[in-house]
């Protein structure tokens, strides 16, 4: 975790983010500051779908696409929409502690099982969907994930300002990521 930046003021978020709609972001969330009214979003989220997270923002403020693992390979006609329809011009990749998309072997037979006994599929159809949808929602490390996404996305998006976050589940706060 030596990679994470805690906010705790200002001064703490990055030049290259600060006075943007990402050092808002931090602000709002972190630090407190006032959430002033928007007509327009300024910034698109991306978050995971985990229900132990909420942001403090202001209405108006953000695209949000939730995702497991805050993994926006398979969202991109929605990145591209909020960047050429929506205007936006700054992306946060917000991923989290004891993220649910790590280490999903581990959770392999919980879910077949989950499936077949909740959803009344049979064994071969839920092992076949594990099988093939599992290595590609596996995001392996949360840090590293975000800061690779990040760096995707920087490559896709080249006008584009993209920050990789993490969300802490037990202190609700955000932090930056140290990318070398
Ligand atoms: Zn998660």
């Amino acid at each position: 975790m030596s990679d994470l930046v805690e906010v705790n003021s200002k001064e703490d978020i990055f030049p290259e983010y600060q006075n943007t709609p990402i050092g808002n972001l931090l602000e709002y969330h972190n630090l407190g500051k006032k959430l002033e009214p928007y007509t327009q979003a300024k910034l698109l989220i991306g978050m995971c779908m985990d229900n132990r997270k909420h942001l403090r923002i202001p209405d108006n403020f953000a695209f949000i696409i939730r995702a497991g693992g805050a993994n926006l390979r398979y969202s991109e006609f929605k990145v591209s929409y909020a960047i050429a329809v929506g205007d936006i011009h700054h992306i946060a990749i917000i991923g989290h502690d004891n993220c649910g998309m790590v280490n999903l072997i581990a959770r392999k037979e919980q879910f077949i099982e989950g499936l077949i006994e909740k959803a009344g599929w049979t064994r071969e159809l839920a092992k076949e969907h594990f099988l093939h949808f599992a290595p590609m929602y596996e995001i392996g490390n949360e840090i590293s994930f975000a800061i690779s996404e990040a760096k995707r996305l920087r490559l896709r998006y080249p006008k584009i300002t993209v920050a990789p976050m993490l969300y802490k589940v037990e202190t609700s706060k955000l932090h930056l990521i140290k990318e070398s």
